[in-house]
C-alpha cells in the first residue's frame, strides 16, 4: 500500500472510530438520561405505594374498629335478649305441659314456638358476633366423639321419621377416646347439618357417618372426617359459593318455606376453621347433597375417669349437697328437677348476698352459683367464700358457674374470681351431671386423702 492509501485509510479508520465513539456516548447519556427518569418514577412510585399503604392501613383498621364496635355492640343486645327469652321458653313450657285446652293451649304453643325462633336467631347473631369480634373460645375437653354424635343423631331423629325419612348411621366403634376438643361446638354445627339436610329433603333419608382419617396431622392429634348426606332436593353450582356466606339462603322463597335466618352454615364453617379443620359441600340438584367436615382433635391416650362413664343418666351423685345460687325463678326449678331425681341434697339461694348466709347455716359440698344476680353477684359471693371467715365452710369448696356467657373476658374473671369450673346455660343434663360427677370424684378423693 503507498503512503497515500495508508494515511487515508487510516483517516477512514479514525473517523470510524470518532463516530463510533460519539454513538456511544450518545447512547450512554440517553440510557443515564432513562436511567434516571426511570429511577425518579421509581423513587414517585414507591412514594405512592407507601402513601396508599398507609392510607388502606387506616382504612382496614377503621373498618376492623367498626366490625368490632358492631359485633360487641350486637353480643351485648343478644345477651340482653337472650335471658328474657330463656324465661319465656321455660315457663310457656310449663304452660304447656298443664294440657290447657283449646285456643289457650294453641296460644301457647305458638309463644313457644316463636320464642324458640328468636332465641334461635339471637344465639347465631351472639356466634358470629363473638366470632367476628376475635372472641370465641374453644374448650379442649376429653370427650367420646362416638357417643356425642350418637347424643345428636338421636335428638332429630323423630323429626326425620315423622317426615317419612330413612335415617342412618355409620361410625366405627374403634375411635380413639377420649377425644379432647369442644364438644358443644361440634354439636352446634352437626345439628345445623342435619337439621339443614331433614329441612331440604322431601324423599328418600338422610345418612351420617364417621371415620378417622389415617396418617393425617401432627404428632398427638386425630382427624374426624364426618358426612352428613341426604337425598334432597341439592343445591345448584351457582348456589354453592354462597351458601357459606352470611345471611344467604339459595333464594327468597327459602326463607319463607324453610324459615332460618341462612347464618347456620356461615357460623358452622367459621367454627370448624377457627379448629384447624375445614368443611365443603357436593351436591346434585335434584338427587340429594353432602357436606363434609374434617376436624383435628388431641389425643393424650388417656382415658380419664370421667370418660369411664358413657351413659350420664346413671350417674351417681346420691348424697351430695349442692348449694344452688341462682336468681331466676325458672332456672333454679329447673335444676331442682336435674338434681333431686339424682338424690341429691339441694339448698338454695336467690343472690350472692343470701347464699353467705345459708353457707353459715348448711354443711354444702359444692356450689352452683349464677353470676348475674340482684344484691350481689357471682363474682363477689365467690370472692368472700375465698377469703375463708366463713365459719365452717371449706374456703376451698368448688364453686361452678352457671354462665350464659361465652366470652373469654368472662371465664378469665370467673376463674380469676376463684371459681372452679363452669356450666353453660341453657342447661344440658349430660353436661351438668358430667361436671358434678368429677367434682364428687375430686371430693371423694380428698375426703380420703385427709382420713
Ligand atoms: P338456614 O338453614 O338457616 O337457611 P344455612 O346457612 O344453614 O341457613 O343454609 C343456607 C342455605 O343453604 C339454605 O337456606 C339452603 O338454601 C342451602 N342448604 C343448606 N343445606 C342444604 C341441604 N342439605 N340441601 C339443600 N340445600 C341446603
Amino acid at each position: 500500500m503507498s503512503e497515500d492509501a495508508y494515511k487515508k485509510a487510516f483517516e477512514r479508520e479514525r473517523n470510524a472510530r470518532k463516530e463510533a465513539e460519539r454513538i456511544t456516548e450518545l447512547k450512554s447519556r440517553e440510557l443515564f438520561e432513562l436511567n434516571s427518569a426511570l429511577q425518579q418514577l421509581n423513587d414517585e412510585l414507591e412514594e405512592r405505594i407507601q402513601k396508599r399503604t398507609a392510607e388502606l392501613e387506616t382504612a382496614r383498621n377503621r373498618a376492623e374498629a367498626n366490625t368490632k364496635a358492631k359485633s360487641e355492640f350486637l353480643s351485648m343486645m343478644s345477651h340482653e335478649m337472650r335471658s328474657p327469652l330463656n324465661v319465656i321458653v321455660g315457663l310457656t313450657e310449663l304452660l304447656d305441659q298443664r294440657d290447657l285446652e283449646d285456643p289457650e293451649g294453641g296460644y301457647v304453643r305458638n309463644v313457644r314456638f316463636s320464642a324458640l325462633q328468636l332465641l334461635n336467631l339471637i344465639n347465631d347473631i351472639l356466634d358470629l358476633s363473638a366470632i367476628e369480634a376475635g372472641k370465641i373460645v374453644f374448650e379442649s375437653t376429653p370427650f367420646d366423639v362416638t357417643y356425642a354424635v350418637d347424643q345428636v343423631f338421636n335428638a332429630l331423629e323423630q323429626r326425620a321419621i315423622d317426615k317419612g325419612l330413612t335415617w342412618s348411621k355409620a361410625v366405627p366403634d374403634d375411635l380413639p377416646v377420649p377425644l379432647k376438643g369442644d364438644a358443644s361446638k361440634l354439636n352446634q354445627v352437626l345439628i345445623n347439618l342435619l337439621d339443614n339436610a331433614i329441612k331440604f329433603t322431601r324423599d328418600g333419608g338422610v345418612g351420617l357417618s364417621l371415620e378417622q382419617l389415617e396418617g393425617q396431622g401432627k404428632e398427638g392429634e386425630v382427624w374426624i372426617a364426618i358426612e352428613v348426606t341426604d337425598s334432597g332436593k341439592g343445591i345448584s353450582e351457582e348456589n354453592m359459593e354462597r351458601i357459606f356466606g352470611k345471611f344467604e339462603q339459595e333464594n327468597t322463597s327459602t326463607r319463607r318455606v324453610h324459615g332460618g335466618s341462612g347464618l347456620g352454615l356461615a357460623i358452622s364453617k367459621q367454627l370448624i376453621e377457627l379448629q384447624g379443620g375445614n368443611i365443603s359441600c357436593r351436591s346434585e340438584v335434584g338427587k340429594g347433597t353432602t357436606f363434609r367436615m374434617e376436624l383435628p382433635f388431641r389425643y393424650e391416650g388417656r382415658v380419664s375417669e370421667d370418660m369411664s362413664l358413657k351413659d350420664w343418666s346413671q350417674v351417681n351423685l346420691v348424697g351430695l349437697r349442692i348449694l344452688v345460687v341462682e336468681d331466676l325463678e325458672v332456672n333454679r326449678m329447673l335444676l331442682r328437677q336435674m338434681l333431686r331425681n339424682k338424690g341429691t341434697v339441694m339448698f338454695e339461694a336467690e343472690n350472692g348476698k343470701e347464699s353467705l348466709e345459708v353457707l353459715k347455716e348448711h354443711e354444702v359440698d359444692l356450689i352452683l352459683m349464677d353470676l348475674h344476680m340482684p344484691e350481689m353477684d357471682g363474682i363477689e359471693a365467690t370472692k368472700r367464700i375465698r377469703e375463708g371467715r366463713i365459719k365452717g365452710l371449706d374456703a376451698d369448696i368448688p364453686i361452678v358457674c352457671l354462665t350464659a356467657d361465652v366470652f373469654k373476658e368472662t371465664k378469665e374473671s370467673i376463674f380469676s374470681a376463684g371459681m372452679n369450673d363452669f356450666v353453660t346455660k341453657p342447661l344440658e343434663t349430660r353436661r351438668l351431671y358430667q361436671v358434678l360427677n368429677h367434682w364428687r370424684n375430686q371430693i371423694d378423693a380428698r375426703n380420703a386423702e385427709l382420713t
